[in-house]
């Protein structure tokens, strides 16, 4: 892509209304822009991210064996009312009437939709266990919508529901979407910490929040030291799905201690003395076994192998898919800007012209354009007639993971610079060999 023709408006100043580095960099390098409190357009090079995360989420998914659907993000009041969901869920659900008076709500979840499909078109325990998800926005009216995208009031979301015939068998799709869930997150270059957290009535332990550790997170959470080293970015070499993989990690964390304020346990910690930190993280996704609950309310069952009618046992499982975006950019920036994880990359290289009226820059230019496009490589040109300086700028801004420049001093000992954004580290290669380094 040309940047003489993109739609990138970058912003050279702080925008005053932000007040965590990740939205201030989501607004400057031309992300994101606010349509309403909370409310997020994604503007061309955003939209790439969140194609590229959501990419990751659902290839994730799919290895797991959940299968992908879509379902819409409006839906009507007597679904809720099922559940008896539609008047426990109080103020943070948008509420809309259609011009038929009916009830009608944008969707903060899809527990009960779900349900109903899967309640109205299985008969058999041979419909058994199976995975469901979906990629779909989501609405909460939440009290104070902050940080950009990270408390958003619209917001997309991966969420996954199981329905298995028995406790047994939910609690093996619940260990294959916890290591889901591991890769997912490692893939994406982050450190996301399983924690324990509330279960409600049901009890037991199968409930985890997935917690990025970050001064700016709205969690506050506690963690024992042996955690912390442990799952700095898991090597996935070797990691294929076993039952007993799930179960060997939750394991692991059931055995060390890291839980979430709600969950804390001070005699625990107590035990355990300095060995536990306090810190502050942010919730980028949240797995729950919660039984019947919903399939009894809803009067969903089965007819198990002997005849007799089994009621499903479910779990739900979600992922903050735009959060993400924010979690990753506070994990990975510095004073100039975003660093890209290569996996998310908007584009993989972004490529200089330093003196765009000069022509053999700019024909040489043009040319390794073309040869980076032709080896498949995603690039981001800079074509336009501006200063070097503001050039770099942008590009150290907008966070691609390589940056090649040509300009007239290189190319008269035939190299240009290529530059790797997260060291800062610049090599003067040839043409060919820095089509080789980045590609
Ligand atoms: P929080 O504690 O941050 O309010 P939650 O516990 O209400 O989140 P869940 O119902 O567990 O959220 O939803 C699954 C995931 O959706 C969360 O783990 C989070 O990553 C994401 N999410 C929830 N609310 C928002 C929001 N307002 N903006 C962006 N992402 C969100
Ligand atoms: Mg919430
Ligand atoms: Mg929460
Ligand atoms: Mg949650």
């Amino acid at each position: 892509m040309r940047l003489s023709r993109h739609f990138l408006p970058v912003m050279k100043e702080s925008p005053a209304d932000a007040q965590i580095v990740s939205h201030k960099l989501m607004l400057r390098a031309g992300l994101i822009r606010q349509t309403a409190a909370g409310i997020y357009s994604w503007l061309p090079l955003g939209h790439r991210v969140l194609r590229k995360i959501e990419q990751i989420v659902r290839e994730e998914q799919d290895r797991a064996g959940a299968i992908e659907m879509l379902m819409p993000t409006i839906q009507s009041a007597d679904l809720w009312r099922e559940s008896g969901r539609y008047d426990a869920y109080g103020p943070e659900m948008l509420r809309i009437k259609d011009r038929h008076d009916r009830e009608m709500l944008f969707g903060p979840t899809n527990e009960e939709m779900i349900t109903a499909i899967f309640r109205d078109n299985t008969r058999s325990y041979r419909d058994l266990p199976r995975i469901l998800y979906h990629i779909q926005w989501k609405f909460r009216d939440e009290v104070r919508p902050r940080f950009g995208v990270m408390r958003g009031r619209e917001f997309l979301m991966k969420d996954a529901y199981s329905f298995d015939l028995d406790a047994e068998g939910a609690r093996r799709s619940y260990a294959m979407m916890f290591i889901a869930y591991l890769r997912t997150f490692t893939r994406l270059g982050l450190n996301a910490i399983p924690m324990r957290a509330d279960t409600g009535p049901i009890g037991g332990d199968l409930s985890h929040e997935f917690i990025v550790l970050a001064d700016t997170g709205e969690s506050e959470v506690f963690v024992e030291q042996a955690v912390l080293d442990r799952s700095s970015i898991n090597d996935l070499t070797g990691w294929e799905f076993s039952d007993d993989l799930g179960e060997r990690e939750m394991a692991f964390y059931r055995e060390h201690y890291a839980a979430t304020d709600e969950k804390r346990d001070l005699h625990r910690e107590q035990e355990l003395g300095d060995q536990v930190v306090q810190r502050r993280g942010i919730e980028v996704g949240h797995i729950f076994y919660f039984g019947a609950k919903y399939s009894a309310a809803m009067g969903m069952s089965v007819q198990g192998p002997d005849g007799s009618p089994v009621v499903p046992q479910m779990g739900s499982y979600g992922i903050g898919v735009s959060r993400l975006m924010g979690a990753i950019i506070e994990a990975s920036h510095d004073d100039a800007g975003i660093i890209w994880p290569d996996a998310v990359a908007p584009y993989h290289v972004g490529l200089i012209n330093m003196r765009a009226d000069d022509a053999r820059c700019a024909g040489a230019a043009d040319d390794l354009y073309a040869r980076l496009e032709a080896a498949g490589v995603e690039t981001l040109y800079d074509d336009r007639d501006e200063r070097g300086g503001a050039k770099f700028a942008t590009m150290d801004l907008i966070g691609l993971p390589w940056q090649i420049v040509i300009g007239p001093k290189g190319l008269d000992k035939g190299v240009v610079e290529v530059k790797r954004r997260a060291t800062g580290e610049k090599v003067e290669l040839s043409i060919e060999d820095a089509i080789a380094k980045v590609a």
